[in-house]
């Protein structure tokens, strides 16, 4: 019959990579039923809790995800954690294929002394803070002191630097969380460093988000011109997107500014600037023993040339005074389960072409397979890519469907069972009640919305 051939697809992550897999899969397979299980009661992952508040066009794919959810053959499970409340092993006999994406959850730490102080962060704990993830809510980030250090020069570092520099009255139309905002208003931090190991011409940032920094109101950059005197030459063989972003840099610190732009930089009363060369050796504590005083950076030299460029510490020696640290130096996937295979080192899901090695049936997309770097249009490529291996090998018998596979039906009874009072899956339309309240919420206050960040009170909401 029909239904014996309709595959049975699940997908573990409701990120860019879980929705983008999911809509390829039922774009190109007519039967296919594609279940998504998420491990928060919300869908779309890093667009809701990553994408920086004054970004609102980025967040724009949520509408194309929703469409996909909307399918009749496609079902999102949230308040599910695949790994906890359900093993890998059980979906892999209730489905005829799962697809991991489930992105990428921890950050890289430094490894210096000093980095438990307070007043040092992870910028994904900051980030998960000022938007509304349930488990970063109570962060109380210390922002008492003028100067605050990023570690780290890349678009994440950039938007934390932006949201601690930005005018209230830009903040408070976004979604940014209420209590967040309200922190920041008191916030005393008028200036921002972003350290980086290297050059000018191995930063990781992209031109867009130096542009948005180099015209934030209020705010002037610090550039030092000897960084960039001389790069002429190095410029030239560049690709064209690093050479437009060096321009860029080199004309801020380098270029005579024109009238306008002088006088905002002249009544500014916050900065921003780039430091480079410079590797963090330690946290400096404050008399107390307890609060970051500031950092101690060595000195770099670069060995080789462009991206593979290497930094190397000098004996040369320099402290940063700050109270607020925030380390920014990548995000990182974990092992979800022994089951999967995990490659430790590159931090990913062994895979060719998306198959996980040695596992037939098991798949995987987005940051848990390519490294938690790129934007949203590189993990759509990467996702459809995946999809299309799981195509390839219904289509080549490599997944039987003659196997019966039951997919979330047999999983309810499983979800049931565990732990009192059992796990109760959030469907798509409790997620629209979420969604609503959240958007009448931010009416009130002229916010597109409000964020629920306490995990009870959607649960609440939706009758849980
Ligand atoms: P994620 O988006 O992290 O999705 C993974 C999902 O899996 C999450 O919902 C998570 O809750 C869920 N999950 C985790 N563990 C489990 C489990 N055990 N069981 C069930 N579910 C689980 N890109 C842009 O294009 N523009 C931007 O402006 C931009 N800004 C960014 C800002 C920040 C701070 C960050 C970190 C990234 C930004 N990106 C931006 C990049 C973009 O967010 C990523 O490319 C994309 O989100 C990666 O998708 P993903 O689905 O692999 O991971």
């Amino acid at each position: 019959s029909t239904a014996a051939l309709a595959p049975q697809i699940c997908i573990v992550g409701s990120g860019p990579a879980g929705f983008y897999t999911a809509q390829h899969l039922l774009k190109h397979h007519q039967l296919a039923q594609v279940d998504i299980y998420e491990k928060l009661p919300v869908p779309f992952g890093l667009v809701r809790f990553g994408v920086a508040p004054d970004h609102p066009e980025v967040k724009n794919v949520i509408n194309t995800f929703t469409q996909t959810a909307r399918s009749d053959r496609c079902s999102f499970y949230g308040n599910v954690t695949i790994g906890k409340d359900v093993m890998v092993e059980e979906l892999e006999q209730a489905y005829h294929a799962v697809v991991l994406s489930y992105g990428a959850e921890d950050n890289r730490i430094l490894g210096i002394p000093g980095e438990n102080l307070s007043g040092v962060y992870s910028a994904r704990a900051f980030v998960g803070w000022y938007n509304g993830l349930p488990e970063n809510r109570d962060l109380k980030p210390d922002l008492s002191s003028e100067t605050a250090v990023v570690l780290g020069q890349g678009n994440v570092a950039l938007d934390v630097a932006r949201i601690l520099l930005s005018p209230l009255d830009t903040l408070r139309k976004t979604d940014i969380t209420e209590g967040s905002l309200a922190a920041i208003a008191c916030s005393r931090v008028k200036r921002v460093w972003l350290v980086g190991r290297r050059g000018p011409l191995q930063v990781a940032f992209t031109i867009k988000e130096l542009r948005e920094m180099i015209n934030l109101p209020g705010t002037r950059p610090l550039l030092d011109s000897a960084d960039f005197t001389g790069l002429g030459d190095a410029i030239k063989d560049v690709p064209r997107p690093r050479k437009r972003l060096t321009e860029l840099m080199v004309k801020s610190a380098l270029e005579t500014p024109g009238e306008r732009e002088a006088g905002r930089w002249a009544s500014a009363t916050k900065e921003w600037g780039l430091k480079f060369r410079r590797s963090p050796l330690e946290v400096l504590p404050a008399a107390d023993g307890k609060q970051a005083r500031g950092v101690r950076l060595a000195v770099t030299r670069l060995e080789g040339s462009g991206e593979s460029a290497r930094a190397v510490p000098t004996r040369e020696m320099e402290e940063l005074e700050c109270g607020l640290v925030l380390s920014s130096i990548g995000y990182q996937s974990l092992p979800l389960d022994p089951s999967v295979p995990f490659d430790p080192k590159l931090g990913i899901i062994p895979n060719s072409l998306g198959r996980v090695q040695g596992v037939p049936g098991l798949y995987c997309s987005g940051w848990v397979k390519r490294g938690p770097t790129g934007v949203i249009i590189t993990t759509m490529s990467d996702s459809f890519d995946t999809a299309q291996s799981v195509l390839e090998d219904l289509q080549s018998g490599v997944l039987n469907l003659s196997d019966t596979k039951e997919g979330f039906k047999s999983l309810r009874s499983v979800l049931h069972s565990r732990v009192t009072p059992g796990v109760h899956p959030v469907t798509f339309s409790d997620w629209e009640k979420i969604d609503a309240a959240e958007v009448a919420r931010g009416k009130l206050a002229g916010k597109p919305r409000e964020k629920i960040v306490d995990l009870q009170e959607m649960l609440q909401l939706i009758g849980h």
